[in-house]
């Protein structure tokens, strides 16, 4: 009989992975963005409470094994899955992204947090911010001789100082040629996911000879198996399964 799959989502990997699971597997997402309706699998949202309520999760639904495709950035979820699963005695297998390489003649900085990168961006007038939400907790400290913009999931209305575009991956580099052309660029601003749906961006940067600062990606705990690609967890899941 096949391992009940408790599968933790939120990235491209796990949404094609959940394409292909079993009826009884469940595919487990935070809740910000959008909820698929035409899984062949169960689908939960919301979190659930912290590593121990994971845990209880997995007792009360008999998961047998779990998964944790999460992104890179989010520690937290990838924390309290490596611990749930120690506490339940289910293993815990997780696909682990590769970074990003820069190429030769690529100029990317690495900065710790938002305050070193406030530091790094001081030379510059025109950021295109590619992190997530965290520049729009900032807008009320724009510096004097920049002008920001912030592309994330949700749009909001522009300030005199910054423009907030709301948009999802995959982008195709052809339109991030022309929106840096646009913004007339000087830097762009990223996390370092690894994916291949937002790496475009990266190519205009090197095209125009741009820096990139790149925030450190966190560190995430052991698990009992872990896989660099979507492929190889896939071609282990059928050998188990
Ligand atoms: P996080 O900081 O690691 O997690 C915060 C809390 O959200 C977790 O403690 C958990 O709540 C809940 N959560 C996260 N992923 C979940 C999942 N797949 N199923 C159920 N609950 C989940 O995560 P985050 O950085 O806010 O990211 C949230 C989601 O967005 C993740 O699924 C992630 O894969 C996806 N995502 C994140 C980024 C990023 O840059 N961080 C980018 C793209 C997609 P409880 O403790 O209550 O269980």
């Amino acid at each position: 009989m096949s391992p009940r799959i408790l599968l933790l989502g939120g990235t491209t990997e796990a949404l094609r992975l959940a394409r292909g699971l079993n009826p009884d597997a469940i595919y487990s997402l935070a809740g910000l963005g959008r909820v698929p309706d035409d899984l062949p699998c169960q689908v939960r949202v919301g979190g659930f409470g912290g590593a121990h309520a994971l845990a209880a999760f997995i007792r009360e639904q008999g998961i047998d094994l779990l998964l944790d495709l999460t992104h890179p950035y989010a520690a937290q979820i990838s924390a309290n899955a490596a611990h749930a699963a120690a506490m339940s005695g289910v293993p815990c297998w997780a696909l682990r992204r590769p970074g990003w390489q820069a190429s030769e003649g690529d100029d990317w900085r690495e900065v710790g947090d938002w305050a070193e990168l406030v530091v790094a961006l001081q030379e510059f007038r025109r950021p295109l911010f590619t992190l997530g939400r965290e520049p729009l907790e900032h807008l009320q400290q724009i510096p004097l001789h920049q002008h920001w913009t912030v592309r994330c999931l949700q749009a909001q209305p522009a300030t005199e100082r910054a423009e907030i575009i709301g948009a999802r991956g995959p982008f195709a580099l052809n339109e991030e040629r022309a929106l840096f052309a646009r913004l007339n660029t000087d830097v762009l601003i990223s996390k370092n996911s690894g994916s291949q749906s937002t790496e475009p961006k990266l190519q205009v940067a090197r095209e125009l000879g741009l820096p990139v600062l790149l925030l450190r990606r966190p560190l995430l705990p052991t698990v009992d198996r872990e896989f660099v690609s979507l492929d190889a967890l896939t071609e282990a899941l059928q050998t188990t399964t």
